[in-house]
């Protein structure tokens, strides 16, 4: 029994007729299911039924909107394990990675609902007697949400929980390589009580239904994750349309380790950094920034500890890294080890895919060059994968330049032990996010989270400012003088 689209209230088969298959990436054998490969006419049946959830979802009052965020939260931690399982069932990172996703999402929805007895206004004086001036905050309309593969259930909810406690509808459009954490996610919010119109799922290829859904004159919000080459592509269509944009996009994060760090817990942090999540996170750590002191013992403990990450199925006990997400994603990873080769940088350690019982999974070897060059395309692309790039440094200020040398500009972090180093780091590293003496990555659902540069487009995921993403400023002035009050006239000396 193939899965279905959530459109106008009902479960739903795709007005295609067809599907795709979703299988585990750490045994392609294993399938999950077949998910509908939908068209752009089941896009325009979710918007017009949007625009009716819209209506009612919209005038019910936030407090209460934030009520059902709050049950959404309860039931996700309930089943906090099961969804766990089976997004590492169908996305592969291990077990611990994937019950953190879920915690995300638990924390967003918390967030939210506390957020509904906030939604702050202003009440601001007027420059004119007797007249009041303030702002609230209004729904807006239909938001479409395009999420990637990656954090299967936390970004669709740092999208469609604020976009929900705003009052908006929402259609969520998921990665086709993730459907079934979203489909249990949307089954969440309906068991909470959401109304069924407020919320829409279409699966499909984001070709055919992400473009429908972003080209649709009725969607008023858009919000997209995933890769910039994708978000460009969005962001033309929507300046044309004059819609409203979110685009979290790619990254090229570097961790900097300087001469005066405490080199084991630096060590501990490039692990996690660069092959948790297998590399595939936009704030992985893909560049390594080595001061030339330390460079020689910091890789060869770094090499020999890469070797002993333990591969495997996420949801065996012990694996500390999974497989890639598809075939395609691994054979990208090849293609840039090969480009490291041509770049004359040295491959100490990975490059290749294990074999054995892990023959059939999507695996790769975590992976380490060193000597790479600033400004090579092993130091500059997105590679989405297990492979860091060690580049040697001479000073903190070399090390700040190739840190910043790059068109993204999400994370970014530095270890040190120099308190005057660490504050310039935060004002000199161009990223959205900068950690210090921590890897970079491990956001947390109460602050903003985003990146500069062509990473982002200037707006924020998660923490307050999400909320005004969300929904619309609007002014009110009521003059209670009984007559005409001219503002913008200059009265001054009269
Ligand atoms: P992707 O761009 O391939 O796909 C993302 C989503 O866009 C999917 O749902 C896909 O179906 C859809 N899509 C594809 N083409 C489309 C089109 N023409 N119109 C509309 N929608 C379309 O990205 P991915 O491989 O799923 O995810 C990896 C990328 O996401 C990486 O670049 C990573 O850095 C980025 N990412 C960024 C953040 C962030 O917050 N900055 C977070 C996670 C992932």
């Amino acid at each position: 029994m193939p899965f279905l689209n959530f459109i106008a209230g009902r479960w739903v088969p795709p007005g295609t007729e067809t599907y795709f298959e979703n299988r585990n990436p750490a045994d392609p054998d294993d399938l999950i299911g077949s998910f509908p490969d939908s068209g752009p006419a089941d896009i325009a049946a979710a918007v017009e039924s949007a625009r009716r959830g819209f209506e009612g979802w919209s005038r019910t009052p936030a407090p209460v909107r934030g009520d059902v965020l709050r049950r959404v939260g309860d039931l996700l931690a309930q089943r906090k394990d099961a969804i766990a399982d089976a997004m590492t069932r169908e996305m592969g990172k291990v077990l611990a990675e994937t019950r953190g996703d879920v915690q995300e999402g638990i924390d967003t929805a918390y967030y939210a609902a506390t957020e509904g007895r906030r939604l702050f206004g202003h009440v601001v004086p007027s420059e004119l007697r007797s007249k009041w001036a303030m702002s609230y905050r209004r729904p807006i309309g239909v938001t479409g949400l395009i999420t990637p593969f990656n954090f299967p259930l936390a970004i669709p909810t740092w999208k469609a929980f604020p976009a929900l406690l705003c009052g908006n509808a929402v259609i969520l459009k998921p990665s086709e390589d993730v459907p079934h954490t979203a489909h249990i996610l949307v089954e969440t919010l309906l068991e909470a009580g959401l109304p069924p119109e407020a919320i829409q799922l279409v699966h499909g290829r984001g070709e055919i239904v992400g473009k429908a859904l972003v080209d649709h004159p009725d969607v008023t919000v858009v919000s997209f994750t995933g890769s910039t080459a994708t978000g460009a592509a969005i962001g033309e269509t929507c300046g044309r349309m004059h819609r409203r944009l979110s685009l979290e996009m790619g990254g090229k994060n570097a961790q900097i380790v300087m001469d005066d760090a405490d080199l084991e817990l630096a060590l501990e942090g490039i692990l996690w950094g660069a092959f948790g999540t297998t590399g595939q996170r936009c704030t992985a750590t893909s560049r390594l920034i080595l001061h030339r002191a330390i460079h020689d013992r910091f890789v060869a403990d770094l090499a020999s500890r890469a070797e002993q990450l333990r591969l495997g199925d996420g949801r065996e006990p012990g694996t500390e890294v999974g497989p890639l997400i598809h075939e395609n994603a691994r054979k990208k990873v090849e293609c840039y080890v090969e480009i490291g080769g041509r770049e004359r940088a040295e491959l100490v350690t990975g490059g290749s895919a294990p074999g054995g019982r892990l023959a059939k999974g999507w695996f790769y070897r975590p992976t380490i060059f060193t000597g790479v060059q600033p400004g090579s395309r092993l130091e500059q692309e997105e590679i989405f994968g297990p492979v860091l790039s060690v580049i040697r440094v001479d000073s903190f200020e070399e090390a700040v330049a190739v840190n910043n040398g790059v068109r993204y500009g999400l994370s970014s972090s530095l270890y040190t032990r120099n308190v005057d180093l660490a504050f310039r780091a935060l004002q000199l590293l161009d990223t959205g996010i900068t950690y210090v003496n921590a890897p970079t990555i491990g956001a947390e659902a109460h602050l903003p989270f985003g990146g500069v540069k062509q990473t982002g487009n200037g707006h924020r995921e998660g923490g307050w400012q999400v909320y005004d993403f969300y929904s619309e400023t609007k002014v009110c002035y009521l003059d209670y003088s009984g007559r005409l009050q001219r503002a913008q006239i200059d009265t001054y000396g009269t």
